[in-house]
């Protein structure tokens, strides 16, 4: 099938290309290759050099080499299973080229007896001769100049080599066609750059010399960037639409406010504020709460919930883990214990009966608060108001969750993310642009800061010691093992023999939970940690997210340098809740990493989350980053918010600067990055 020479031709089945039949797009599929255009962003990583021709006196093994020799003799067995043979000499030796699978007629031509050839391939030994099996490349002499220098190499996936997957490129490459140019003269000028064509073209070529900072580079991040931007401005327009206004009088809330043994900080105070106000107006609410572990978020949603609720609709908390919406379940019966607000709890593992009870009163009516891990995206989940959805802890949405929240929500539905994850100011547009964003930067004022200290593993008896006389102070306890991902099985294992360990010490006070420990059992023990039957909660990170323990002021974070510093912060953040002062000890083994140095000193030195989170950005880039790195979908291809600043700040700025322009020019870009469908 030959391809049109039509830009669309780039949106079309991988299977249109010469050669790729169903079996070939299946494993082009695992490296998440569908369409044609999805082929073009992967570059290659490095090349196999055959500029250098050697003689039969310098072949190593093991080496992609390039040979020019004389045919001089074939044997052909003729017996099923035995290869095809060809031997061929230079000045300086012998080779066997060696065929499994071809026939004598095919081989007869591509290496005429008495004729000079270039063959390239993988050098073997065996039998006491050189030999190339299969050779990757056969020439004539004449085109010595002819045959490519550097060969490209690709990240390929099982079944995919990489002879078949050059064919497939070199095609789309080839038939590359030229895009009008989205960008005017004088971008192309400032930073030098050339057509998406040629960008593409030389990106994939590997004889000329280009890293990260080339322009043919730098063109392409700067598309996503852009094509990025405006997606979340197109998805701001089409979810900020009319709803129906809430109308409530703040009575309510100020009595559950007055319950609280607190007082709300001067920034809950405004954020609820913030808050109010988007549920009273006639735009939806598309809104992201940032705040700092322990800043008070969730007091914020209820209050705010309840609102809602007071404005005759049906509201929703969701959580990402049972435990975190389980203790925001007991958390808002206790607040509401006093009002009419009737609130229902769901999870993946409810019992079937309840659940269809459950269920029942949300679709009626009934039903003003459901609180729940996935409750929205669960197909069965039909409500009959609904007015206003809360997530908690998201890091885990991208722009196309996003969206479909928002749908799922429907049009009178107001939508409020919460997340712990403190973004640098410069990147909030680029990852929330859709969103208004309001932050709780004020802890409490009964807040202590945490205090840090690092050990090393091998004093680890000094800090029974510390446990005891905390225990006396009537404190809890944590102790986090970290998470090895590539063995749960270790994971599991450093947890539990740190729980013997604790154990043979402080016998009935300590408890464990980790990830294979069945929900009933997980959940009586966390019961137990918090009716302070056990002093000691020994952890893999399942603690990590915004479960709260009061009454918990000292962790012990094991081998710490096996987490990230973000990541860190997030767990030293589960004590110190109270009004105690928290104590966070990192245990670390000998040998410390620079970084790992470096990491620690910055957790002794700060408690400030988004200054954590932006040199853990400058560390380790932005793609490790805990929360995007969880999230399984990388959110950009090519861009790195850290590595190219310079461009998203550019990128915010022109897109202001032709806030009037049309948008249109850009829409071959948006299918190009498959942001296309995500508005339609
Ligand atoms: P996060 O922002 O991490 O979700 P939480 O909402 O879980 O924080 O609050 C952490 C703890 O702080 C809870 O025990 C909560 O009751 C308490 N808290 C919230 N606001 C205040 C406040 N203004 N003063 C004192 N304690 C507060
Ligand atoms: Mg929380």
């Amino acid at each position: 099938m030959t391809l049109i020479k039509n830009k669309e031709f780039l949106f079309e089945d991988v299977t249109k290309l010469k050669g790729v039949g169903a079996r070939l797009s299946k494993y082009l599929k695992s490296k998440k290759i569908t369409k044609i255009r999805d082929l073009l962003l992967d570059f290659p990583y490095s090349y196999t050099d055959r500029t250098n021709l050697v003689q039969l006196d310098e072949l190593e093994v093991g080496k992609i080499l390039t040979v020019k020799v004389k045919v001089i003799k074939y044997s052909f067995p003729r017996i099923r299973n035995l290869p095809n043979k060809v031997i061929c000499e230079d000045e300086k030796g012998k080779i066997n080229i060696v065929f499994f699978n071809s026939r004598e007629i095919y081989i007869k031509k591509i290496l005429p007896l008495n004729s000079w050839v270039i063959i390239s391939g993988k050098i073997n030994y065996f039998k006491n001769n050189y030999q190339i099996t299969n050779p990757n490349y056969i020439d004539k002499i004449q085109k010595i100049n002819t045959i490519k220098k550097k060969i490209p190499k690709y990240n390929l996936t099982e079944g995919l080599t990489e002879k078949t997957y050059r064919k497939i490129i070199e095609q789309v490459l080839r038939d590359l066609p030229e895009l009008n140019e989205w960008y005017g003269k004088n971008v192309l000028k400032k930073f030098k750059f050339e057509t998406w064509k040629s960008s593409i073209i030389n990106m994939h070529n590997v004889s000329i010399k280009k890293d990260i900072k080339s322009k043919y580079f730098r063109r392409l991040v700067l598309d996503e960037i852009i094509s990025n931007l405006i997606i979340l401005s197109k998805n701001r327009n089409i979810i900020k639409t009319q709803k129906i206004k809430k109308k409530f009088d703040n009575s309510s809330a100020h009595d559950f406010i007055a319950n609280l043994n607190f007082n709300l900080t001067d920034d809950q105070k405004k954020v609820i504020r913030e808050i109010n106000e988007d549920l009273i107006s006639d735009k939806r609410m598309f809104r992201i709460l940032q705040g700092d572990v322990g800043s008070g978020k969730t007091i914020v949603s209820l209050i705010t919930l309840a609102n809602a609720i007071k404005a005759g609709f049906q509201t929703s908390l969701m959580a990402p883990t049972d435990i975190l919406a389980k203790q925001h379940y007991e958390l808002s019966k206790k607040i509401f214990k006093n009002s009419q607000i009737k609130i229902s709890y769901l999870s993946g593992k409810s019992d079937p009966k309840e659940r269809k009870n459950t269920l029942e009163k949300i679709n009626s009516g009934e039903t003003d608060l459901l609180i729940g891990t996935h409750a929205l995206f669960q197909k069965k989940i039909k409500f009959k108001n609904l007015g206003y959805v809360v997530i908690d802890e998201q890091h885990k949405f991208g722009v196309r969750q996003r969206m479909d929240l928002a749908k799922k929500g429907g049009k009178n539905c107001d939508v409020l993310l919460m997340s712990a994850m403190p973004i640098p100011r410069t990147m909030i547009l680029s990852l929330y642009g859709d969103m208004d964003v309001s932050k709780l930067i004020q802890k409490p004022k009964n807040r202590l800061p945490i205090q840090t200290y690092s050990k090393p593993e091998k004093k680890i008896n000094e800090l029974v010691d510390l446990i005891k006389s905390n225990i006396k102070n009537d404190n809890q306890i944590f102790w986090v093992c970290p998470l090895i991902k590539e063995s749960k099985f270790l994971n599991y294992s450093s947890a539990i023999k740190r729980y013997d360990w604790l154990k043979n010490i402080f016998s009935e006070e300590v408890g464990i939970i980790h990830g294979s420990i069945k929900k009933e059992e997980k959940e009586k023990i966390l019961n137990k940690f918090l009716n302070k039957k056990i002093k000691i909660l020994v952890s893999t990170t399942v603690i990590e997210v915004g479960i709260d323990f009061p009454n918990a002021n000292l962790i012990i974070i094991e081998n710490a340098n096996k987490f990230g510093l973000a990541q860190l912060h997030q767990l030293r953040g589960r004590v110190g809740r109270g009004s105690k002062q928290g104590v966070c000890v990192l245990l670390y083994k000998e040998n410390l990493s620079e970084n790992s140095i470096k990491r620690i000193k910055i957790l002794k030195k700060t408690n400030d989350g988004f200054l954590i989170a932006e040199e853990d950005m400058k560390m380790r880039g932005f793609g490790d980053i805990i929360g995007f790195q969880q999230s399984g979908e990388k959110y950009f291809k090519l861009a790195d918010p850290v590595r190219d600043e310079d461009l998203f700040v550019y990128a915010e700025k022109y897109l202001k600067n032709m806030e009037n322009v049309d948008i249109d020019k850009f829409s071959f870009l948006l299918k190009l990055f498959d942001k296309a469908e995500i508005i339609n």
